[in-house]
């Protein structure tokens, strides 16, 4: 280069310096070096059928490869999660010989994003183990799909990402796409299956309801919704109620809704014209739901006995977890009234809120808050949710 300009203050490239003081080839960037390692483990994993302990190592090879965590064994994270990675696997690969031991398999399902789902026997005790709800297949085990794991705002926040000087690490890596800190309105999908049907039943529709539906229910294969349980009647769980038309003008002719009778009384006011569709145009489109006020008392739906989880979120406002099986989940809450623990005594899995990492705030558990509730009720297994 010449002596004046810009380029002439140009430093040198580590790469360059590297290169020239011992002769070696420069280093490749690290985003190559990332390709080529998921390239191999691709190749890898293309070589089944392969021996238990080797297709393990392959396993665990592509989704370190691929950056996402291993959770259990390599083999509890299945093949679903890899096949779910668009990975090249043949479509009859050895999914039933993996040894799924836990009555609760964990599968990360999608690169980054921040559903997952369980298989569990939840309502349908001693059925097979499902090896994988990927690929529109029928499960033949309950499955609890992940919709939503994070605050009413969402992560990554516009506030963040606007903010001049740009110090949240979260939201930034957030934004890109099939990110795992990328997170929505907490609602899951309970996918209950008896011998004779699968039923669908939503915990929540809050303001991202579409945005989750649109990225889940295809990659799951779901289409009709059998019922939505409501926890309370804050935006965050009730918002999506109006997307929900999409279903009662297009897959069925309604949606059984079951609300607290508190938040029946919010919803007359906040959405009086799916509570009284007689003041609707004409024509006009809405979603149809049948009512179901619930009482604090264990109700049924499509054969699944749900028992309602009264807690506090907030001084003097009450929102519901659920109990379905052993499974306990509770996605808004500040304080846990005595009369509950009993409720959550011998519980396998919970899924309890926790807002941010360092305190609670006046509506909802910190970590540690969630942490000690932990330790109270003793769960086999704890999940977190509602994160910030
Ligand atoms: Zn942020
Ligand atoms: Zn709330």
């Amino acid at each position: 280069q010449g002596t004046s300009g810009p380029l002439a203050s140009v430093a040198p490239s580590r790469n360059a310096v590297r290169q020239a003081t011992s002769g070696q080839r420069p280093r490749r960037p690290r985003r190559y070096r990332l390709a080529g390692r998921r390239r191999k483990a691709d190749r890898r994993i293309r070589a089944f059928p392969m021996s238990g302990a080797t297709a393990a190592g392959a396993i665990a090879a592509l989704l370190r490869a691929h950056r996402l965590p291993m959770l259990h064994s390599p083999f509890a994270c299945s093949l679903a999660a890899a096949r779910s990675l668009g990975a090249h696997l043949p479509p009859r690969a050895p999914a039933a010989a993996a040894p799924l031991s836990s009555r609760l398999s964990l599968a990360r399902l999608r690169s980054g994003a921040s559903p997952r789902f369980f298989s569990s026997s939840c309502g349908a005790p001693g059925s097979a183990v499902s090896s994988s709800a990927a690929e529109h297949e029928e499960p033949r085990k309950s499955e609890l799909i992940f919709l939503g794991t994070g605050t009413s705002e969402g992560v990554p926040r516009v506030s963040c990402l606007t903010d001049p000087s740009k110090t949240c690490p979260v939201c930034i890596k957030a934004v890109e796409p099939g990110n795992r800190n990328r997170r929505r309105n907490t609602s899951i999908l309970l996918r209950h299956v008896t011998p004779s049907r699968t039923s669908n039943i939503l915990i929540d529709a809050g303001k991202f309801f579409y945005h989750s539906a649109l990225e889940w229910f295809p990659a799951f294969g779901l289409r009709e919704i059998d019922a939505v349980i409501i926890t309370h009647s804050h935006a965050d769980a009730i918002g999506g109620l109006d997307c929900l038309r999409d279903w009662t003008n297009n897959v069925q002719p309604s949606i059984p809704i079951y609300v607290a009778p508190r938040d029946y009384e919010v919803m007359k006011m906040t959405h009086h014209y799916l509570v009284d569709t007689s003041t609707v145009i004409p024509g006009a489109a809405v979603s149809t739901l049948q009512f179901n006020i619930m009482e604090e008392e264990p109700f049924t739906v499509q054969d699944l006995e749900v028992i309602p989880l009264p807690v506090w979120h907030g001084q003097g406002y009450r929102s519901l977890g659920f109990r379905f099986g052993d499974i306990c989940y509770i996605s808004d809450v500040s304080d846990i009234p005595d009369e509950t623990y009993k409720l959550l005594e011998d519980c396998q899995l919970l899924i309890l809120d926790a807002l941010r990492p360092d305190r609670s705030s006046s509506t909802h558990f910190g970590l540690p808050r969630a942490l000690e509730e932990v330790r109270k009720i003793k769960p086999k297994r704890t999940l977190f949710t509602g994160m910030a």
